[in-house]
């Protein structure tokens, strides 16, 4: 019972799902296969059925699948002859899993407080960056496990030193201890150090302080407290200034 399609807006979206998913006997397949040559309407529909395997496949990438049932899934959707031996429920089902799994974390991105910790989010490279290394002294190793990013190391390394150190070293001390803290998600620990380091700092370095506490702050979700801090990096800061208003504006379009 070969057929010639006619396909129009209303059915051109279900043949071609039956096509893909496997919901068509196999003259009717050939048929339809027939038509998609002749009709460029159809080949977009398939175009966009395909679009949305990509969008299935990040999901799934996402949602922790691996790569081999991954594979699977574009197989799915990508062979003809596997098509025919597709249980469309199947499918659905498991576009509704990933959707679920998905879900949480769209929900997650979207909270004002998940939204707070992520508008500092201090990338480690940038800050390591920004800092001196010491030019001798108890702190070079240290200094260099913070560089590499083994902040673990760095903060037992600078723990068992503090004790013994001079001004100058503490701060820089106190401030990787900070910073190394903040990036080990450990942020109420990042606000002791970097207290102390901002009462050690020297000049402008103080307003860099300020700037870090108040990203600690906004790890704890202490919006009030993050925000005092950027007021006073604004007012005592000219060269943070505009960063800190910046930062203070965002947080009130965050909540409002
Ligand atoms: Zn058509």
């Amino acid at each position: 019972m070969a057929k010639n399609f006619v396909c129009n807006d209303d059915n051109r979206h279900e043949l071609v799902e039956r096509y893909v998913m496997g919901g068509m006997k196999r003259r009717e397949k050939e048929a339809f296969a027939a038509h998609l040559e002749k009709c460029p309407d159809c080949r977009h529909q398939l175009k966009e059925s395909q679009a949305m395997l990509k969008k299935l496949q990040k999901a799934a990438r996402k949602a922790g699948w691996s790569e081999g049932d991954i594979a699977l899934l574009s197989r799915l959707y990508e062979r003809q002859g596997f098509f025919s031996h597709v249980n469309w429920k199947l499918v659905a089902v498991i576009s509704i899993s990933l959707f679920l799994l998905v879900l949480p974390f769209i929900w997650w991105a979207n909270q004002p407080e998940t939204k707070m910790k992520l508008l500092f989010a201090l990338k480690p490279e940038e800050v390591i960056l920004q800092q001196t290394p010491p030019v001798r002294g108890e702190l070079v190793e240290a200094f260099r496990q913070f560089e590499s990013e083994r902040f673990r190391q760095a903060i037992e390394l600078l723990e068992a030193k503090l004790a013994r150190l001079s001004d100058d070293e503490l701060f820089q001390a106190e401030k990787w201890l900070g910073l190394a803290y903040l990036f080990e998600k450990q942020p109420e620990k990042a606000v002791i150090h970097l207290q102390k380091a901002r009462a050690l700092a020297p000049g402008e370095e103080e307003g860099m302080m300020l700037w870090y506490i108040a990203n600690a702050y906004l790890r704890l979700g202490q919006r009030e407290a993050a925000e005092t801090h950027l007021r006073k990096v604004a007012e005592t800061h000219p060269s943070l200034k505009s960063q800190a208003l910046y930062m203070l504006e965002r947080l009130k379009i965050m909540f409002e």
